[in-house]
């Protein structure tokens, strides 16, 4: 904490609302939702996470949704701030993790700069209820020691990943999970290519959890055809690696092509 800001002026509590089910919100979230005065809630919380809320809750939707832009991140940690100095409990509902791509660490900061304190909620961040909803391991100890959670966009002006260095962990037995990696499926692609076969498993789960979801289990060569047949967008997590194979057997939803 700031050192000029001994006691905390106010607390705002960063929460993760999971991927979309609201079933998967952890009791924190509940707790945290149903004592919150002001929600300041993010595009991709499914809207089911709501029904937590007290009903003279104000909730403020910061996202994309209804087709507006979304709202500046400095107009919400401006908004959060005010709130939480006003005396107001704020929750901060975000989707999945508020930890993993979810811009929580930059608003903590921000807000503990001010001498707010901040509570973190742990939601289940997309890539575990994407691999979930496809019935696929992410680890194996045959085959996959671990797992990369890596994002397919890169900050405005920033150098995106080295898809050839991540291609090559992938082929030491690392699941490879990518979010927000739609729009960049040829530039992806065609970096892992040089470390992984084109016959490498893959996976695209749109809206995992979600009623709306979608996958298809493809290949990596597969991808941006599959992408394009089958339709699917954002939000989606591409899941790679050797864990998907025989996915048939561990009951991939009939949905997939092979
Ligand atoms: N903090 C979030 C991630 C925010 S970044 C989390 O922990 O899950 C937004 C990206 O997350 C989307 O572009 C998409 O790649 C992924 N995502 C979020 N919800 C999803 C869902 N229900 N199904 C598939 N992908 C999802």
């Amino acid at each position: 904490m700031n050192a000029r800001h001994d006691t905390p002026r106010g607390r705002v509590w960063l929460v993760g609302a999971g991927p979309g089910d609201p079933e998967l919100l952890t009791l924190k979230a509940v707790r945290a939702i149903r004592g919150a005065t002001v929600l300041l809630v993010d595009d991709l919380v499914g809207d089911g996470v709501l029904q937590y809320a007290r009903k003279s809750a104000r909730i403020v939707h910061v996202g994309k949704r209804g087709g507006c832009r979304s709202t500046p991140q400095a107009f919400i940690e401006q908004l959060m701030l005010r709130e939480a100095l006003a005396g107001e409990r704020v929750v901060r509902l975000k989707g999945g993790d508020p930890f993993v791509f979810g811009r929580g660490g930059e608003e903590a900061e921000a807000l503990r700069a001010q001498g707010v304190a901040v509570e973190v909620v742990n939601g289940i961040t997309a890539g575990l209820a994407a691999a979930t909803a496809i019935g696929a391991p992410l680890t194996h100890r045959e085959h996959a020691h671990g797992v990369m959670f890596v994002t397919g966009h890169a900050k405005d002006g920033a150098a995106g990943l080295d898809w050839a260095v991540l291609g090559a962990a992938a082929a030491q037995g690392l699941t490879l999970v990518i979010y927000m990696g739609v729009a960049q499926a040829a530039t992806l692609q065609a970096g892992l290519r040089a470390a992984l076969p084109g016959s490498t498993p893959l996976a695209v789960v749109q809206s995992a959890s979600r009623p709306e979801q979608r996958q298809a289990l493809t290949t990596l060569d597969g991808l941006l055809d599959t992408l394009a047949r089958e339709r699917l967008g954002s939000p989606a997590v591409l899941v790679v690696g050797e864990v998907l194979r025989g996915l048939a057997a561990l009951g991939m939803p009939e949905r997939a092509a092979a």
